[in-house]
């Protein structure tokens, strides 16, 4: 817990007419005064994404040349990290929605986001897709009714994730395998008579082959936050990356960012499997023929890059009978995902008026 001074993404943005915070406006370039409705427009960014070479951070040499402080919220109860850029008043988890408390806040280094896809979508907005889709739901609890009601139950929340490029190349072995018909008698009964009859069945030939391939992996997303019950769904967790835009901490204000917590040099192990898949298929697809196996291949990346990315995802969290829910909307296409908790009464009173109802027919028809 130690006391450093604000660094330059900390400080709050403030508006030039009232004071008060201001907040970026999603599906625009502006931060707007939610008080007087003063706007001012985030200028475009001088420079590209910066896509760090991977190497000296691995090292830990490069490490400090792109990091920052930045203020910290720990949720005891979760244990999500969470970064907020102001107004710390009145601030609930995330994820878990229990209150964090301001006193908990402390500061820590982070490799400094290259790229942010700003929130495309509103709170409103998302809220109205959260509270369409509960409307619809059967046997749903009233207190998640309830809690579709109000508009602070969604939070918007930038997730953290490390992007990968990478030259790869690959040598390989295999066998290539090309089918082909044969005929082959067989014996069936034909009117209580045994005749035989031909029938085509696939064979494969195989032919030993080797080779290599070459091509650039251009950002293997990997999953930087290791939230165990707030996993965002993969039907949410996709988003249109040729929209990203360099990093600016005004894309920041009035939304909660997740430090990552898995570590750069673990999420690039994860990347590493991903280019061996890729380098599979591409391998497969030298080899041709019908199938394909490879029986030796050795990867090598070289020139690779990452960056630590930022991407908007709304996050409704719930508790019913003791057990958390989450609900995800995506922040930039709006598309939603959630588990559901069933009311046992609604479910146990529909199946006995079904009940009663057959009675009184049965009855009736006697
Ligand atoms: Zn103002
Ligand atoms: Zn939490």
């Amino acid at each position: 817990m130690q006391d450093t001074p604000l660094q330059k993404s900390e400080l709050k943005k403030s508006c030039i007419n009232c004071g008060a915070e201001l907040v970026y406006a999603p599906g625009t370039t502006e931060l707007k005064c939610e008080y007087c409705g003063h706007i001012q427009e985030i200028l475009p960014a001088e420079s590209g994404f910066e896509e760090l070479e991977l190497k000296p951070y691995l090292d830990q040499l490069g490490a400090a040349s792109h990091t920052e402080r930045i203020t910290m919220l720990h949720c005891k109860n979760c244990g999500a990290n969470q970064h907020v850029e102001e107004n710390y008043k009145s601030l609930h988890c995330v994820y878990c929605s229990m209150p964090l408390i301001v006193e908990d806040m402390y500061s820590e280094d982070w490799i400094l986001p290259g790229a942010v896809l700003p929130f495309q979508i509103n709170q409103n907005k998302a809220h109205q897709i959260f509270k369409k889709w509960v409307d619809g739901l059967w046997f749903a609890p009233n207190n998640l009714k309830k809690a579709a009601i109000d508009p602070q139950n969604t939070k918007g929340l930038y997730a953290p994730y490390w992007t990968f490029d990478a030259q790869l190349h690959a040598t390989y072995t295999g066998q290539r395998g090309d089918y082909y018909y044969v005929s082959v008698p067989y014996t069936t009964t034909v009117n209580g008579k045994s005749v035989t009859r031909m029938r085509q069945e696939r064979r494969t030939r195989w032919t030993p082959v080797s080779g290599s391939v070459n091509g650039f992996v251009d950002d293997t997303l990997i999953k930087a936050s290791k939230q165990r019950d707030g996993v965002i769904p993969a039907k949410v967790a996709r988003w249109d990356l040729t929209k990203l835009q360099p990093f600016d901490s005004s894309y920041l204000s009035g939304f909660v960012t997740e430090k990552y917590t898995v570590p750069l040099l673990d999420g690039h192990l994860e990347s590493n499997k991903e280019a061996n898949k890729i380098a599979d298929k591409w391998v497969r697809r030298d080899i041709g023929g019908d199938t394909q196996t490879v029986s030796s291949m050795h990867v090598t990346l070289s020139e690779e890059t990452f960056k630590h990315i930022l991407l908007p995802v709304y996050i409704s969290a719930y508790r019913y009978n003791g057990k958390r829910y989450n609900f995800f909307v995506n922040g930039q296409s709006g598309i939603l995902s959630g588990q559901r908790p069933y009311s046992f009464w609604k479910i146990f009173f529909f199946v006995l008026a079904i009940l009663v109802i057959l009675v009184v027919i049965v009855l009736f028809l006697q």
